[in-house]
């Protein structure tokens, strides 16, 4: 766990920083030191210092030296101050602290103690710089940087293009306008409309001294425009806002796409999945088949053992079809029913891998707190042929299931073995 060093002189603040702290930063060691001299025993302590929060005016360090001396130890440093003019903020910002936060009540400490977090964050988030001028790519990377960000480069539109098709962890682009090769319109437009980058945030950078340019790169798909030369402050706040709500859409677009229960993926993603693939096939001849898994008797399981036992019966299951079948794409389409999306497999052994699992389930128990548990599958399977539609494909695995079940349960039914039965039945 690294550390976070908060130095403040104020007893009522130290102990506001203190309770929120407490709350908030859960994942760090945080050390107080109310003097100079006392974070500086407390600095070299340890060497692990992920960020300090660091009063700017302190009886033993009247006027900044203790963030001059985090600076210099290279500790990313947020400021907090009673009130200072915008000649001593743009310094500091320039000197290279991460932000400063006045000392105007509860929401202004909560604000520095997230910004650690949020920090620690920006180290999972990718950024590429689009930039033609050496100068501003190396000085917006190196504000990027400060916030502990991630950052690609590349010094025009086709490299920045060729850039994020082959690299998927890049989450924000930020792109200038005017650039050689391919400019940052032709950019935006390959990434939004040709590659269908939606998860992609896209900020506009430009000087062109064009009043229009922002609304021109925000109609074309950008999220945001900066003119330069910007604040420190006005990057920050603009990156920070993009982060965030990039942030939330990706949670609202999980929690779409998510069954909570089993944290597998639910029936809207495996439908659109399907939807996909299926549209796919035509063009690749590539074999598509969709399994459907129900558990047997399940209903006795809640009534023998309580719904919260059916639960862990149905979490475990998940979980052993996720181990699996971790290449494909697995679903819990809704109560104790279950599909998987076999692509690029014959149904022959997908039917074959599928009873193997049929197999494990039966030989294995659920530990829950009314004992081990054993249970069974019937899984129905059928393949995809050109010219299909996902319904009929899943309405037929659904009457080899009907089958399965009504052939006695705790096996998988493939389409032969429909012919079968239906030509016996014929006869
Ligand atoms: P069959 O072998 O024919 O599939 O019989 P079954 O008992 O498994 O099927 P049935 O459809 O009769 O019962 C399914 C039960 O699953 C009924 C429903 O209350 C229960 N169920 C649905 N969702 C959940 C859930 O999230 N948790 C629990 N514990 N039970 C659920
Ligand atoms: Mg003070
Ligand atoms: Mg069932
Ligand atoms: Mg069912």
């Amino acid at each position: 766990m690294s550390a976070v060093l908060i130095v403040e002189d104020s007893q009522v603040v130290i102990k506001v920083l203190h309770y929120i702290a407490r709350k908030t930063l859960t994942t760090f060691d945080v050390v107080f030191a109310m003097s100079a001299e006392e974070a500086r025993l407390a600095l070299a302590k340890r060497d692990d210092w992920f960020a300090s929060i660091v009063d700017l005016n302190l009886p033993d360090a009247p006027d900044g030296e203790m963030v001059d001396y985090m600076l210099e130890q290279q500790i990313p440093t947020i400021v907090l101050t009673g009130g200072m003019g915008d000649e001593r903020r743009d310094a500091l910002l320039r000197q290279g602290i991460v932000d400063y936060v006045q000392k105007e009540g509860l929401y202004s400490y909560q604000y520095a103690v997230n910004l650690v977090n949020r920090l620690h964050r920006n180290r999972d988030i990718k950024v590429l710089v689009a930039e033609d001028s050496a100068v501003t790519r190396w000085f917006v990377s190196d504000l990027l940087r400060r916030h502990q960000f991630q950052i690609a480069e590349a010094e025009n539109g086709k490299k920045a293009l060729d850039a994020v098709l082959a690299d998927d962890s890049i989450d924000i682009l930020l792109t200038d306008y005017n650039m050689p090769v391919m400019d940052g319109f032709q950019l935006i437009h390959a990434l939004r409309n040709k590659h269908e980058k939606v998860d992609l945030v896209i900020i506009g950078l430009s000087s062109a001294d064009d009043k229009y340019l922002s609304g021109k790169f925000i109609k074309n798909g950008a999220d945001d425009f900066l003119y330069k030369p910007f604040s420190h402050e006005e990057f920050f706040c603009r990156i920070m806002h993009a982060v965030e709500s990039m942030e939330r859409t990706r949670e609202l677009h999980r929690l779409a796409y998510t069954d909570p229960l089993t944290d597998l993926h639910n029936r809207r993603y495996f439908m659109e999945q399907a939807r996909k693939q299926v549209a796919m096939i035509d063009s690749t001849e590539s074999a598509l088949s969709l399994a459907i898994l129900d558990i047997d008797h399940f209903k006795r399981i809640n009534d023998n053992h309580g719904h919260d036992a059916g639960d862990l019966v149905l979490i475990a299951f998940a979980r052993s079809l996720r181990q699996a079948f971790s290449r494909f794409v697995v679903a819990r389409m809704g109560g104790e029913e279950f599909c998987i999306l076999f692509s690029g497999l014959p149904v022959d052994r997908a039917a074959r891998l599928l009873d193997a699992a049929r197999e494990q389930t039966e030989a294995s128990g659920v530990d829950t707190p009314a004992g081990s548990l054993s249970f069974t599958f019937s899984a129905g399977i059928a393949e995809m042929s050109s010219g299909g539609s996902v319904d009929e494909l899943l309405k037929q695995a659904d009457t080899l299931l009907y089958a399965a079940k009504e052939q006695g349960r705790n096996q998988v039914m493939k389409s032969e073995a429909l012919d079968c039965l239906r030509s016996e039945f014929l006869l």
